[in-house]
């Protein structure tokens, strides 16, 4: 609020009355500093994989005669801590992209042609962990009107974390079918599932319930977020429904839109 006041004066220089400015700017404030944590999380989140490339090169570079197992195993951290750099990257231009681009152009998809490419993307990672993906639509040619990626952007990060956080010989599951005007997508898992106090936060950029977890697990903190932005931009809704100990579901509603 600006309060400093513009006072009216008669022509003997009396004044007669004052005019104050007042302009709400609670919102502005708001997404400014949003922005401010945004550039402050990043920064961090990027320094950490950085400093850590950085002090193995130097032990490398100081340390001629290390042994090959050692320097081996260096060097794996080094690739491993790029890739991780890689991925924050390509998630935080992701999402400023889709920030930037809410009303993308519209393209009849098929669902199920979308799922299998994410089905046979994620096959190795399942398999790897022995998890059962199954899924069920209730027809293999639902099209709707809307945008490939960003369908497959939600096949992806959804089937991705049912995985990560589901442990060894456990099944994740996909539905799909329309409700009333809607397509519906849903994917659960029997994981580990997600504390009640967590459960409205993990959709902020960065939020984590497990930070630790998260990070072994390849996690970036983006992958809900960008979610979130996705069905937003399709003019969805999001919800989640989650048993800790037990597993989660995530229910994706997107209207269906005419030509
Ligand atoms: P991350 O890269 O850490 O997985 P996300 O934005 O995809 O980031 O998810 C945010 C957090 O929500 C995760 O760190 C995890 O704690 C929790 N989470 C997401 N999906 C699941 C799930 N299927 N089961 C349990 N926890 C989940």
């Amino acid at each position: 609020i600006n309060l400093d006041p513009i006072y009216l004066q008669d022509m003997n220089n009396v004044i007669i009355g004052s005019i104050i400015n007042i302009k709400d700017i609670t919102e502005k404030v708001k997404l400014e500093n949003m922005r401010t944590d945004f550039v402050a999380n990043v920064s961090h989140e990027l320094k950490t994989p950085l400093t850590s490339i950085s002090g193995f090169v130097e032990t490398l570079k100081l340390n001629e005669n290390i042994d090959v197992a050692t320097r081996n195993r260096f060097l794996g951290i080094i690739e491993s801590e790029s890739d991780r750099l890689k991925r924050l990257i390509d998630d935080i231009l992701l999402l400023s992209f889709i920030e930037k681009n809410e009303t993308k152009s519209l393209e009849l998809v098929n669902i199920y042609e979308i799922f299998m490419e994410v089905y046979e993307m994620t096959d190795y990672f399942a398999k790897s962990k022995n998890i059962n993906v199954s899924y069920k639509f209730s027809d293999q040619s639902i099209s709707i009107l809307s945008n490939r990626d960003y369908i497959k952007q939600i096949f992806l990060n959804l089937i991705d974390n049912a995985i990560k956080y589901t442990p060894e010989n456990n099944n994740v599951y996909v539905e799909v079918y329309y409700d009333k005007n809607n397509l519906v997508i849903k994917v659960g898992d029997n994981g580990i599932g997600i504390p009640k106090e967590d459960i409205n936060r993990i959709f902020e950029r960065f939020y984590r319930v497990d930070k630790a977890r998260s990070r072994d697990v390849g996690g970036t903190g983006l992958g809900l977020a960008i979610i979130k932005h996705i069905v937003k931009s399709l003019d969805g809704t999001i919800n989640v429904k989650s048993e800790l100990g037990q597993g989660s579901e995530f229910i994706i509603t997107i209207p269906k839109k005419f030509p």
